[in-house]
């Protein structure tokens, strides 16, 4: 089967093509036939496709008045149209998977879509208001594109539907909890599947591992899995919880933001717009949200920069010693997406201070750069460490052929 996945995020809109059989194994990724990028930077979007076939194609232009629908359709046309075309017609499309970012309280198994899903989807906008609508925009372009092919929502939150009342409930008033202010936890897509994956490279059961998985990207969180069930994990009510990232704080003090609204220093959009564009290792290091440009600037000697690396991981060493303790013990640490697979720099410091838990790296294959899942513990260290790639499209596809009607 051929299918698509539609992968919103906030300045980007990925989208890729997989061919794959009903009895595709849950940990074991395969590449995409075609992949779409878009990216919208300023007044600016990039356009970036690649194919199976080593094809790769770059393009970038204003962005054009049609908002993000009209980008979308365009990108899209190229799956069937153009030098990086794969198929003939988009009939020959069986699926689409949407990554869904909220799936508020009654939301969370992959479902396939249908009007009284997409309503529910729409409904979670009252409690995270910001954070489905471009899924939503992506549901209703591929209705158009692809009428009548089966489409399939995939939550973000999905994979923490497990986590306990302990861990779930935020020590606020209990109402709280019924008007659906709790914690839900995000990046489940990707800590699922490498969950999953870590127990297959180590050869153990999954019901008798207990992982923390480090998904360290622009957007950074931790989950504490054992037997493949989240136990905890560090984003909550919204994607700002927890550890520090590109441009979100992580957890604050929350009278800070009781602090600068009586001072009237900021409002409510202020406020959103400091902790989640201005904050982080931007905000620190005034120089990138991009970790690649703060290590850069930290070596030649920039204080900012190197405080700003030295809270990113004092806060993942935190978080991860944090996670252990949820799960009585740890077997395994997977470092995952942009961040967590290419910063041997990071990986090296956390776990430096980790010793104590049992962790020990082989410095050489932590610096080693293999395009392949690697074990990079030493030989002795009790506990393994793991670098994973990210895969979460992959993953979104083989739930929509899990839940093919056909
Ligand atoms: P997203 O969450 O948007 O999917 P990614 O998973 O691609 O983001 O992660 C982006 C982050 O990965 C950026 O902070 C970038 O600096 C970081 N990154 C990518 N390559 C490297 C590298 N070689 N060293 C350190 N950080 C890297």
């Amino acid at each position: 089967m051929k299918i698509l996945v539609l992968n919103s995020g906030s300045s980007t809109q990925k989208s890729a093509l997989f061919e794959l059989g009903a009895d595709s194994a849950p940990d074991q990724a395969a590449p995409p036939l075609w992949e779409g990028r878009l990216e919208w930077d300023g007044g600016k979007e990039t356009l970036s496709l690649r194919t199976a076939g080593g094809k790769k194609i770059q393009a970038a232009r204003e962005t054009p008045s049609g908002g993000r629908s009209a980008s979308l359709r365009a990108m899209l046309g190229n799956l069937w149209t153009g030098e990086a075309a794969v198929v003939s017609s988009p009939e020959e499309i069986d699926l689409i998977g949407h990554r869904i970012v909220h799936g508020g309280a009654r939301l969370s198994e992959p479902v396939v879509i249908d009007s009284e899903v997409t309503e529910t989807i729409a409904g979670v906008a009252e409690i995270a208001p910001l954070h489905n609508q471009s899924g939503l925009e992506g549901i209703q372009m591929a209705e158009a594109l692809f009428p009548g092919r089966p489409q399939v929502a995939v939550f973000d939150t999905g994979f923490h539907r497990t986590l306990p009342p302990a861990a779930l409930v935020y020590p606020g008033p209990y109402e709280w909890l019924e008007r659906g202010i709790r914690r839900y936890g995000f990046h489940g897509i990707n800590h699922e599947y490498c969950a999953k994956r870590a127990a297959r490279l180590l050869r153990r059961e999954a019901s008798r591992l207990r992982i923390v998985t480090c998904h360290l990207g622009n957007g950074c969180s931790l989950a504490a899995v054992a037997g493949g069930r989240s136990l905890d994990t560090t984003m909550g009510f919204t994607p700002l919880e927890g550890l520090m990232m590109g441009t979100r704080s992580g957890s604050i003090d929350p009278g800070i933001l009781v602090h600068l609204l009586r001072q009237e220093t900021a409002s409510g959009p202020g406020l959103d717009n400091i902790l989640n564009h201005r904050s982080g290792l931007l905000g620190i290091s005034g120089v990138s949200s991009d970790m690649r440009d703060v290590l850069q600037a930290a070596n030649e000697g920039n204080p900012r920069a190197k405080l700003a690396f030295d809270i990113f991981v004092h806060r993942l060493v935190t978080g991860m010693a944090a996670m252990t303790a949820s799960l009585g013990g740890v077997d395994a640490i997977v470092f995952t997406a942009g961040i967590g697979e290419n910063s041997a720099e990071v990986r090296e410091a956390a776990c430096a201070r980790l010793g104590f838990l049992g962790i020990e790296l082989d410095p050489e294959k932590n610096r080693s750069r293999q395009p392949d899942d690697l074990d990079i513990a030493s030989a002795d260290s009790r506990v393994r460490v793991l670098v994973i790639r990210a895969q979460e499209d992959w993953a979104i596809a083989r739930e929509c052929v899990r839940l093919s009607p056909k």
